[in-house]
């Protein structure tokens, strides 16, 4: 049963009992909580689709691990062509959902570290790829899900982990025993954690000698004692809570913060612990496969955008008008260039010691670039194609009032072939798409903020070649 159903995902989440706290209430049963319910559907969807004819095309894979077919997303990239199945697969599958597909952050995780704690073991004979392959094996055997906890709370951004005022700044190890060790801190904006079976921990930056005991990457299970899940607020949610006015009415993303009230950790789930020098490679590898993974879905939330402005031309009267033509050829450039530098990154990936493939740093940053800019842009041009009407529907509640109803019906037809319940649908989605912060914001600070693209692009860029290049055309010789 290495794929498991949809039923069975469903199922295994009432085996978890995960601490969590929802709008100021201690939640028993968090995935059945109303603000969370559509987020787990969207996972669940990503096992129905494990199990359709056209979906099992991408979402599962071979695994040389256990010998059995697994989930895409708990496999390590053994080849350019995993990570461009990937990247297939986030596009496939967010055309689909509309928003965050929530398994991503995991599957990366597991392939960072692998690279990482290969490199570390070889150093300093240390046992953790065993362990981690080991927990893999575990993951894919269950078909588990894994969030990956990356982003410290960071305090005061000028000061280093072991220089803040309070220690817990950064997830930091307090305790350590024969059995294992003792962790404390908080990670922020856990994409899907209440969703999952598994935490991935991994540093959030580079480290040096007096962060060492910062340096320290883990699993844990989502309800181990001490873990503690908060909801953070996103913008329209509250109309999940009255079941109406939704947008995308099945699907949605969130992401908690996750304390680590100290928790235990056996040693057979730590894969790292104070070699400093590793942390900073790890969340390195992290975010280029990160942003790797966004040029899959945020082009296919993209064909979302482009086709939700289509069908709102088409609904407002407005099929084949040239400006508008224009303005959708703009936004399917925006989003292809997203898609076509990820798979040109999975392209130009190279191995890695342990086996692992690694993705082109500047072409997977590039793509995250275009998508932290661009994408916004093409936001902006589906709803200057939508209209105002965007901004300011009246509510379900209205429309289906029998006072008011019947005249706003009368006043929000648009094009006589359409409906005004489709009409009053379409653009309840595309203020969605346009204003949910979740969304909008990951597109910015999601994998990391724009400038640590633009380092990592000029880090790798080698633009000493370049100007090299230009100096021999220039006939200018080296001195
Ligand atoms: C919806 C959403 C989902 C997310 N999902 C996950 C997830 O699943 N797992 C996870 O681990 N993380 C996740 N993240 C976190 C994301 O990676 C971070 O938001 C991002 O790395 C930026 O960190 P920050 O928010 O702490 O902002 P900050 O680091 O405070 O950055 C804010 C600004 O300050 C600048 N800055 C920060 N420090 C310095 C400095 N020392 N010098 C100069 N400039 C500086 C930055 O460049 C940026 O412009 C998610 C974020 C969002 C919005």
């Amino acid at each position: 049963m290495a794929v498991k159903t949809l039923q069975e995902y469903y199922e295994s989440l009432k085996e978890l009992h995960p601490t969590t706290y929802i709008l100021g209430e201690k939640v028993e049963s968090p995935h059945e909580h109303p603000l969370i319910k559509h987020m787990v559907a969207g996972v669940a969807k990503t096992y129905d689709l494990a199990h359709d004819s056209e979906g099992k095309k991408y979402l599962v894979a071979d695994s040389e691990l256990i010998g059995e077919e697994v989930s895409r997303f708990v496999k390590f990239y053994r080849s350019r062509d995993d990570l461009i199945a990937k990247v297939r697969m986030l596009k496939f599958l967010t055309q689909r959902i509309g928003t965050c597909v929530m398994r991503c952050t995991g599957m990366d995780a597991i392939n960072s570290v692998g690279v990482e704690a290969y490199n570390c073991d070889k150093k300093y004979g240390t046992t953790y790829y065993e362990r981690l392959l080991d927990f893999v094996k575990l993951v894919q055997e269950n078909d588990l899900v894994v969030f990956s906890g990356v982003t410290d709370v960071k305090g005061d951004r000028s000061l280093r982990p072991s220089e803040q005022k309070d220690p817990d700044m950064y997830l930091h190890v307090v305790d350590r025993n024969d059995d294992g060790i003792v962790v404390r801190g908080a990670k922020v904006h856990q994409t899907g954690s209440l969703c999952a079976h598994w935490g991935l921990i991994v540093p959030t930056r580079e480290m040096r000698e007096p962060d060492k005991d910062y340096a320290t990457c883990f699993a844990v299970p989502v309800d181990a004692e001490g873990v503690i899940h908060v909801y953070g607020r996103g913008t329209l949610e509250a109309r999940a809570l009255g079941d109406c006015d939704l947008g995308n009415v099945a699907y949605g993303k969130f992401a908690p913060m996750v304390i680590f009230n100290d928790v235990f950790v056996p040693w057979e789930r730590v894969f790292l612990c104070g070699e400093y020098e590793f942390a900073g490679p790890m969340v390195r590898n992290f975010g280029n496969y990160h942003r790797h993974s966004h040029g899959g879905c945020k082009c296919g939330v993209g064909d979302v955008l482009i086709g939700a402005a289509a069908a709102a031309a088409e609904y407002n009267g407005l099929s084949r008008v040239s400006h508008i033509n224009s303005k959708l050829a703009e936004m399917i450039k925006t989003v292809e260039a997203i898609y076509g530098c990820s798979i040109a990154a999975s392209v130009e990936a190279v191995s890695t010691e342990s086996g692992i493939y690694m993705v082109d740093p500047v072409l997977s940053n590039t793509s995250k670039l275009y998508e932290g800019k661009e994408l916004q842009e093409a936001i902006r041009l589906m709803i200057e194609i939508a209209g105002g009407m965007v901004a300011d529907l009246p509510s379900d509640k209205d429309i289906e009032d029998p006072e008011i109803g019947p005249l706003l019906r009368k006043y929000l037809k648009g094009a006589e072939h359409v409906s005004v319940e489709d009409r009053v649908r379409l653009f309840r989605l595309i203020e969605k798409l346009a204003f949910e912060s979740r969304d909008i914001v990951s597109n910015i600070h999601g994998a990391g903020s724009p400038e640590t693209h633009r380092m990592t692009v000029l880090r790798n860029a080698d633009i000493d070649a370049k100007k090299k290049l230009a100096k021999n055309l220039a006939g200018i010789k080296e001195r």
